[in-house]
């Protein structure tokens, strides 16, 4: 397969780099094409970049910059939250924050101590009742906003490796999100093996886990790699991991984005 990314951060939000500087990174990488997704406006806070003008017309420069070499597409990082006034080539959708049953809404992924507090306070401790809010608004972010991509399945799984707060095999917990995703198979959407974790030190497996990534080639799902990428120097991080689990999943094939016009082209899995 050739090297692309449609998930990265620049400093129009968390990520480290210019959208200019991971271009190039990319380029000097030998990416065929690269996707710029940082975290768009939200109503919940302002956690994401508020002018999508000036972000897109960054973007456009730097694609032109890289053309034709590399083509470097729109995309932005839609939350449940998330809103968009102007067209994106494509989006890449993920669920950042739930409600608790006390009503109160939680960041999913921003720290373990706020993870905790939200299984605790938000959960009543009960990892099965967390799932069904995280894996129901996944489908209805899915449903509501209609990404092309759908971000870190199971990103409640970020702070949990070696179960360190719930068994991620145990089945009452697996139903919900195997619920979730057979939903999910009925709509248009690719599904992310996405590195991120990996990138942080927070884990070892990418998401999502395996039981997960082999029912959605059962269903004959659809998968694209994403690094989630915060520094250009971890463009590719885990791309070996996440290549050989998806070979395990049954996958031959998986999804990038396209070197000319075309959006997305589906690839051969090298063996
Ligand atoms: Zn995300
Ligand atoms: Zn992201």
């Amino acid at each position: 397969m050739r090297y692309s990314n449609p998930h990265t951060h620049t400093t129009f939000c968390d990520g480290r780099d210019s959208v200019e500087h991971i271009a190039r990174r990319a380029k000097e990488m030998g990416f065929v094409s690269l996707g710029i997704s940082s975290h768009g406006p939200q109503t919940n806070n302002t956690f994401g970049f508020q002018d999508e003008k000036s972000y897109a017309e960054e973007v456009r420069r730097v694609a032109s910059l890289m053309a034709p070499d590399m083509k470097v597409w729109l995309g932005v990082e839609q939350d449940y939250y998330g809103f968009c006034n102007i067209d994106y080539d494509y989006r890449v959708g993920g669920v950042h924050y739930i409600e608790g049953t006390d009503g109160a809404v939680y960041s999913v992924d921003h720290t373990e101590e706020l993870f905790s507090a939200m299984l605790e306070n938000g959960f009543h401790g009960s990892p099965t009742a967390m799932a069904k809010s995280y894996y129901g608004r996944v489908l209805d972010m899915c449903r509501k906003n209609r990404p092309n991509i759908v971000a870190h399945f199971d990103l409640i799984c970020k702070y949990n490796e070696g179960n360190a707060f719930f068994d991620e095999r145990d089945p009452a917990y697996l139903a919900i999100a195997l619920d979730a995703l057979e939903a999910l198979s009925h709509e248009d959407i690719l599904l992310e093996i996405n590195t991120g974790a990996i990138a942080r030190g927070r884990r070892t497996r990418p998401y999502p886990d395996m039981p997960l990534l082999r029912r959605w080639h059962e269903l004959g799902g659809r998968v694209i790699f994403g690094s989630d990428c915060h520094d250009a120097e971890k463009l590719l991080c885990g791309w070996e991991t996440a290549m050989e689990m998806l070979k395990s999943a049954g996958f031959r094939t998986a999804w990038r984005l396209g070197e000319r016009s075309e959006l997305f082209i589906e690839e051969a899995i090298e063996e």
